[in-house]
């Protein structure tokens, strides 16, 4: 097995039981436990994995994560990204790629929709993690923008959403209509443009809200 499908397996271990340890890894895999250590290490690098005594559980504490990701940017429009707020593509090569809100990470997963293995993204209220696919979206909202326009915010539970909606309005979207929603309002500014001008133009647009 090579090393990267080892991450990626650990990746996704990690998504579904929540703690891993180190020793059970390395006989899962078969191999040392200092291999399992640079492993997990990338994976807290990333921000999705936290130190627990002989492993490591999933980030679940924006506040945390964040003083190690401190500056990082988001891959859309280079905004600064605050965890609170993130989604997080995790490609299947076992890289990930990180967007400052919903809003810019639903518009990269529908860019490189193929290369992408799942996505992470925290609940707006709950700031619980979820894979972006189950995740239900609140467009078009009363509250003030956190990040980017149009605002979209996650929620894990659709019940709730509703309830939000009930005083914050806004309308509910499932994941996909949320990236067809996107990629409709977005259609002009994201397409026929090159990385450089697409991130130019993204930050720009940023300047303008801020
Ligand atoms: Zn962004
Ligand atoms: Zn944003």
């Amino acid at each position: 097995m090579l090393p990267h499908e080892r991450l990626q397996l650990i990746r996704e271990k990690l998504l579904k039981e929540k703690h891993l340890k180190i020793s059970a890894l390395s006989q899962a895999f078969n191999v040392s436990e200092m291999t399992i250590h640079r492993d997990i290490k990338k994976l807290i690098a990333e921000g999705i994995a936290e130190k627990t005594f002989g492993g490591v559980r999933l980030a679940l504490d924006p506040s945390t994560s964040s003083k190690r990701k401190n500056g990082e940017r988001c891959i859309l429009c280079e905004k600064t990204v605050d965890p609170k707020h993130a989604y997080r593509l995790i490609l299947k090569d076992g890289t990930i790629e990180t967007a400052c809100c919903a809003h810019c990470g639903l518009i990269r997963h529908k860019q490189i929709a193929s290369q992408v293995s799942d996505a992470l993204v925290h609940d707006f209220l709950l700031h619980t993690t979820g894979s972006a696919s189950t995740m239900s979206y609140v467009i078009g909202s009363v509250l003030p923008t956190l990040c980017c326009q149009p605002q979209i915010l996650a929620f894990q539970d659709a019940h709730i959403a509703k309830h939000f909606i009930l005083g914050f309005q806004g309308k509910l979207l499932s994941f996909h209509e949320a990236l067809l929603h996107l990629e409709h309002m977005t259609h002009i500014e994201h397409h026929e443009h090159n990385d450089d001008e697409l991130q130019t133009t993204a930050s720009m647009r940023h300047s303008n809200h801020l």
